[in-house]
């Protein structure tokens, strides 16, 4: 067991480290300031990010996210660019990433995108691909998953209740869906949408997924959502209204009743992208907490010299390591294992990073007093942001039971219920 990052990953952190430095960062206030004077949607993302996306592509560092098995899904063999990264290569870099929030789109390494990517690869039919995945991988258009609805509880997909019906060569699709990450970007070309297809079969086979192009008539963007106010732009979370919308058969991904399996292939590395990324938050919260309280006296001395504060310094970078250790672990058992089998390590992590990062932004926000709760540092909106983590892809308590169960299942309780 060797606890040091390899040289395959320093190799990795040194490059994509220089380039954020040197061309990201400079290019920081375009993307925080992007769209502020846009009021509607879909929004528009700022000019600088296509060059710096060229940019990143010559650098190769483009599709970073995508596992050394990749390219053998690509139908028909078609090129596209990745080192082919492990997951466990990966994860350090969506750590760094996650320290600025518009930073892993410029390396086509954004949600909801990765996650669309690598269910297009592993279920999509080459036509699909050729359609939908070759853009998305070039960075040249967005996409959105739309599987929660606000007339049910979405943590269980079985209550899912959009309609997916056939109509001869065509589906005809009928709901309302929210929380579509992504369709408030004007880029956002297609949805993959999870519904009905077959309410009378076996729970777990009635549900599909189908592509459908976002200007398909009959799919209306209702309203972003905010969150704590924040609009995320330019991806957004919109609410998204489907009436009467028909696409062609050959829409539908894998095959009909195959919605759960398409679903569950999407989550696994998603998951660690997002932990890994939550860690960058934190480490970008604990300097801005650190600096400040070593630049701030009460009373004749430092905050940073107060126990009080000190304490709260130890417990973060503990916390922090270990939560990015636990998510490494992870994050190798997934390049190791069929994602199904390491199911409950990732609902670990999903439990234990977003509540160990929001105790440390948290702190950071009381060490900026008044200035911690403003828009002039980012905590306020880092704090909102992290704080959708304990929700997103399942909400803490089910990731909580998946755990539980694995735990129980040695003696023998009836778990099921
Ligand atoms: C910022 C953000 C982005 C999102 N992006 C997307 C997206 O791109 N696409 C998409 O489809 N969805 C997206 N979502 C939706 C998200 O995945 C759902 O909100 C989540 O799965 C929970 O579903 P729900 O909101 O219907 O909550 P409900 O299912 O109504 O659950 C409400 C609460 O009940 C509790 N609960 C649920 N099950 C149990 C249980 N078994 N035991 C005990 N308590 C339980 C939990 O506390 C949960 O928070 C996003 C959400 C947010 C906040």
């Amino acid at each position: 067991m060797d606890f040091n990052y390899s040289p395959e990953q320093r190799h990795w952190l040194d490059r994509l480290g220089a380039f954020l430095a040197d061309h990201v960062l400079p290019a920081k206030e375009a993307f925080v300031h992007a769209g502020e004077a846009a009021f509607d949607w879909p929004w528009q993302s700022p000019p600088v990010l296509a060059e710096l996306q060229a940019q990143a592509k010559a650098a190769g560092l483009w599709n970073l996210f995508l596992p050394p098995a990749a390219q053998a899904h690509a139908a028909n063999g078609f090129a596209f660019d990745s080192p082919g990264l492990s997951n466990l290569a990966y994860a350090p870099l969506a750590e760094m990433m996650g320290r600025y929030e518009f930073a892993s789109r410029i390396f086509n390494c954004s949600p909801p995108d990765t996650g669309n990517m690598e269910l297009l690869l592993r279920y999509g039919s080459a036509e699909q691909q050729q359609h939908w995945l070759v853009p998305l991988m070039e960075g040249a258009i967005r996409s959105a998953f739309l599987m929660t609805e606000p007339d049910v509880a979405s943590s269980d997909a079985t209550n899912i209740e959009t309609r997916i019906e056939r109509d001869g060569d065509h589906w005809v699709i009928n709901g309302r869906k929210w929380w579509s990450t992504g369709t408030g970007d004007a880029d956002c070309k297609i949805l993959i949408v999870m519904g009905k297809s077959a309410p009378d079969a076996p729970t777990h086979a009635q549900q599909s997924q189908i592509l459908v192009p976002i200007d398909t008539p009959g799919v209306t963007v209702k309203r972003m959502l905010g969150v704590f106010g924040y609009e995320d732009r330019p991806a957004g979370h919109g609410e998204v209204v489907l009436e009467n919308v028909r696409v062609p058969a050959e829409n539908l991904i894998l095959g009909e009743g195959r919605g759960f399996e398409v679903a569950q292939g999407r989550l696994g590395p998603g998951r660690i992208h997002h932990c890994m990324r939550t860690i960058g938050a934190a480490e970008e919260a604990l300097d801005l907490m650190c600096a400040r309280l070593s630049g701030r006296t009460t009373f004749g001395k430092t905050l940073a010299e107060r126990s009080v504060w000190q304490e709260r310094i130890a417990w973060a970078r503990t916390e922090i390591d270990m939560a990015r250790l636990l998510t490494l672990r992870t994050a190798q058992l997934l390049d190791e294992n069929d994602a199904r089998d390491v199911r409950a390590d990732i609902s670990k992590i999903k439990l234990a990073v977003p509540r160990a990062a929001l105790r440390v932004i948290d702190d950071a926000i009381q060490a900026h007093g008044g200035g911690g709760v403003s828009g002039d540092f980012d905590l306020a909106r880092l704090y909102a942001k992290i704080r959708t983590m304990r929700i997103v892809d399942g909400p803490d308590e089910v990731h909580a039971r998946v755990i539980a169960r694995a735990e129980l299942k040695p003696h023998r309780l009836d778990t099921k219920r």
